[in-house]
């Protein structure tokens, strides 16, 4: 099983940092975890093209994890020489989300069709979306995925995805605070995979632009700190604990102190880093 974190930044742009997304490579499966800005241009960077993908798995409709879907569901189309229906799962809503999406690339659809006779002749742009609900098993290939609640409140629902191939475990939490639920998706993980913010570098930050204080301290309430993730991963018996999803971005040479903070709770190996980072569990 091959983890790369193919965007880590957040809603706040970064030059060098996609939007959160996360690809985990096991047997033949290829699957997107959120979808974030210029995650397309990462899932090339990994070594794929677009047809490659073979499911794209959200864990909550938040904006910043889902803006690329259209580039994933647009490039797998017109880029695979046979086209097989692009897998999308996520919570309730996810089926709006799509509507709506497919509503947007209508006119582009037609253009594609009435210029492309293979295209023509395929299947069209169909999608092959499941709504998923905690307690929900899917099978991908010989993946299997296991859902989970998150506590990403006011934001509902919110899912993690425990997934297992061949023995091993990478459980991806996306945006949540520690609860009992997601206890339950990381316990004993081979990998776990969480977005986190820094507290203190929030209110840092937000104490200088005092017109966005309380927008910036909002966000404080329903994501992870570092040291929870730490926490999290040290009270289930994870064994290796990767970061993502930097709030605020992580600037380059602090690494070590981000790694620090986590490090404090859990005695694991902390990966964190660039667009790209890998591991292989
Ligand atoms: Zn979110």
């Amino acid at each position: 099983m091959k983890i790369t974190l193919l965007g880590t930044g957040s809603p706040m742009p970064d030059p060098h940092r996609a939007g959160p997304s996360t690809l985990v490579q096991a047997g033949n499966q290829n699957i997107v975890v959120d979808c974030g800005r210029g995650c397309v241009m990462r899932i090339v960077g990994a070594g794929l093209m677009p047809p490659m993908v073979t499911a794209v798995v959200l864990t909550h409709l938040h904006s910043d994890h889902i803006s690329d879907l259209n580039d994933i569901v647009t490039t797998k189309w017109i880029m695979s020489p046979v086209y097989t229906p692009l897998v999308i799962i996520g919570p309730v809503g996810t089926k709006r989300i799509v509507d709506g999406l497919l509503m947007m690339l209508g006119p582009d659809e037609g253009y594609r069709l009435d210029h492309h006779r293979d295209l023509r002749e395929g299947p069209g742009l169909v999608l092959d979306v499941r709504e998923v609900s905690p307690g929900d098993s899917v099978q991908l290939g010989d993946v299997t995925l296991e859902v989970h609640r998150t506590d990403h409140r006011p934001v509902s629902p919110t899912v993690g995805y425990r997934m297992t191939h061949e023995g091993k475990v990478a459980a991806l939490a996306g945006d949540t605070i520690p609860c009992p639920e997601l206890d339950v998706l990381v316990r004993d993980a081979d990998v776990y995979v969480q977005t986190v913010l820094r507290e203190d570098l929030v209110r840092t930050l937000a104490a200088f632009v005092p017109p966005l204080e309380e927008r910036f301290t909002d966000i404080l309430d329903y994501h992870s700190t570092v040291q929870q993730a730490g926490q999290t991963a040290a009270r289930n018996g994870v064994k290796k604990l990767m970061l993502t999803h930097y709030v605020p971005t992580m600037q380059p040479g602090s690494e070590d102190e981000w790694r620090a903070l986590a490090a404090e709770h859990f005695s694991g190996e902390i990966i964190l880093g660039p667009d790209l980072t890998s591991l292989e569990v």
